[in-house]
């Protein structure tokens, strides 16, 4: 889209992180360098040339090292990424390959690099396993790096910008975005990445407005242009007009005040205009994210991810490690719920160190509550660290990916297993705690009445309840569209939950990223979910969505909504009902 009179260019990408921003066009660097081929005839030349390339490498080393020392500490959790790129660089495939192409072809170190990687990225692009597959944007970082110190390209060093700019690049690799000094960093803008990458990650993490994936940023736009980054629309405009800047002057302003104002609000209770009261809870990855989502007005966890702790390491968490990180959550959260979720690796979350073989359909593989019964011990060791940590606090267990009665009884009896062992040994431990199970896989809904019976709570996934009852990879932009919460079938299965759990005189919570958007909240106030569990950040707009409603209309908009055939007219009656509720907490 280019408007000929103003030159105002608008490009589209993804939105990584809502907000929007106003500044100057940063380039972190260009597209491409311009590799050329050279033959090298002379014997010395070339061991010369080996010499080069092996220097480019060790600068690349040295580089890479003084980042991982320098990694400030909120940031400790990428630094294994940048070991795997430590561990590049000195990788078989990529050096010794390109010293053979180098002196068996008799080429320059620039081709040969760009040969061996030219070969080596597909290998990995092509891999099933989803773990794999993103080693190839690591090779991509690592080459680069090198192909920096070949050509002497000069390379921006991120931690040294001192102006409030907006950072465009091709990617901005874990090593370069945790070199960021956030209060100089106005936004993102990159080629590559999508919304699970780690910019975007990060960027949610510290609210700032991010657009990726837009294909020629750094063609497109030049250092020093004005830009807006529209982090929710995904949209970057490049040298705006005067109207578009002061439209999007004003919409950023009211889009501070208001989440200004959330945040502000959000210790108040989630309680609807006539009286109707809900949790609002906050999903976390890391224990440090817990003052965040108590900052953000949290009223517990509602689910606690641990499998993070067992991804960015070499081997397995001892008992005493878990039972510490669960100790130290629960002393920040006082009396309030502390939900912790047992391992749920496997499927898109593989461990590096899990040597099994891979598996062709990881998500319908051994994963969750598969694995951890097949791994007895593993299991255990964490269920022991959980009771310990229940001594201290307002403990619940979330069991994943349950999709049967008999999952549901082995796991109860690894659970009383670790107590009695506990017990014998004298050491303090909580089995008195309420034990309840993710609602994630369509058997369990159809189960839902005889499972009722078997458990304290059930929490919905509907991430993966969607992925799996309408046969949508979760993690595949090209289904991602077909991906939809409002689906009547997804209804259905969720109402049918929550009608089992009142009938049945237990809890349901919802804890997967339809929690998250307050345009869903009134069809799940309906259903009747007593509690909501999302990241964060998403919890001040939720609060606000169920303090504008009320919620004695809702038996009739429920009544009309489920006769709905299709997930558009479902999404029509809930704009048209509750539009304005909605509209007037969302970011603008
Ligand atoms: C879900 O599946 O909705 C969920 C909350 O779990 P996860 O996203 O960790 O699979
Ligand atoms: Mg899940």
């Amino acid at each position: 889209m280019e408007d000929q009179e103003s030159q105002e260019i608008i490009l589209k990408g993804i939105g990584g992180s809502p907000g929007i921003c106003i500044g100057k066009a940063y380039l972190v660097d260009k597209e491409g360098v311009d590799v050329v081929k050279r033959y090298i005839v002379r014997k010395d030349s070339l061991s010369a040339e080996v010499c080069r390339f092996k220097t480019a490498v060790k600068k690349a080393r040295e580089a890479l090292r003084q980042i991982i020392d320098n990694i400030p500490e909120e940031f400790r959790q990428h630094a294994q990424i940048l070991e795997t790129h430590m561990l590049l660089l000195e990788d078989k495939m990529l050096y010794d390959r390109t010293i053979e192409v180098i002196e068996k072809e008799q080429v320059n170190a620039e081709w040969a690099l760009k040969k061996v990687v030219s070969l080596v990225k597909p290998m990995f692009e092509n891999m099933t396993n989803d773990y794999l597959k993103q080693r190839a944007e690591d090779i991509t970082h690592v080459s680069d790096r090198i192909m920096d110190n070949l050509t002497g390209a000069d390379h921006v060093d991120i931690a040294r910008i001192d102006k409030r700019v907006i950072l465009v690049a091709r990617d901005l690799s874990p090593a370069e975005t945790s070199q960021i000094q956030l209060e100089r960093i106005k936004g993102f803008v990159t080629n590559r990445g999508g919304r699970a990458s780690h910019t975007s990650i990060i960027a949610r993490t510290l609210e700032i407005p991010a657009v990726l994936g837009v294909g020629n940023a750094t063609l497109k736009i030049n250092n020093d242009d004005i830009i807006i980054v529209d982090g929710k629309a995904g949209i970057v405009v490049v040298n705006p007009t005067e109207k578009t800047l002061l439209e999007t002057e004003e919409r950023r302003e009211r889009y501070e005040i208001q989440r200004a104002l959330m945040v502000r609000q959000s210790y108040l209770p989630a309680q609807s205009k006539d009286g109707v009261r809900i949790s609002v809870m906050g999903n976390i990855e890391l224990p440090e994210e817990v003052v965040s989502l108590l900052d953000h007005g949290g009223d517990g966890i509602g689910l606690y991810r641990t499998e993070f702790q067992y991804l960015s390491r070499r081997d397995f968490p001892t008992e005493e490690g878990l039972f510490e990180n669960y100790k130290d959550v629960i002393d920040v959260m006082g009396t309030r719920p502390v939900t912790i979720r047992t391992l749920d690796i496997n499927g898109d979350k593989a461990l590096n160190y899990i040597r099994d073989n891979p598996e062709p359909n990881p998500a319908l593989g051994l994963r969750a509550i598969r694995y951890c019964l097949r791994k007895p011990d593993i299991f255990k060791t964490q269920l022991r660290a959980i009771l310990r940590a229940a001594a201290f606090g307002n403990v619940r267990i979330l069991l994943p990916m349950i999709s049967g009665v008999d999952e549901v009884q082995q796991a109860i009896v690894l659970l009383d297993e670790a107590a009695q062992e506990l017990a014998r040994q004298g050491v303090p431990y909580n089995r008195d705690i309420p034990v309840g199970i993710m609602i994630e896989v369509p058997s369990a809904v159809i189960m839902a009445d005889i499972l009722a019976d078997m458990v304290d709570f059930f929490s919905i996934g509907t991430n993966d309840l969607i992925q799996y009852t309408l046969a949508i990879d979760r993690g595949n932009r090209h289904v991602a569209h077909l991906h939809q919460p409002l689906h009547p079938a997804i209804l259905r299965m969720v109402k049918r939950t929550c009608d089992i759990g009142r009938e049945k005189g237990i809890p349901i919570y919802m804890c997967g990223e339809m929690a998250a958007d307050p345009i869903f909240t009134p069809i799940l106030l309906g259903l009747g979910v007593d509690e909501l569990s999302m990241n964060p950040q998403a919890i001040p707009m939720v609060k606000n969505a169920v303090r504008a409603m009320d919620t004695s209309d809702l038996g009739a908009f429920l009544e009309e909504a489920l006769r709905l055939t299709t997930p558009k007219a479902v999404e029509a009656l809930l704009k048209q009902t509750y539009g304005s509720i909605v509209s007037n907490i969302e970011p603008v």
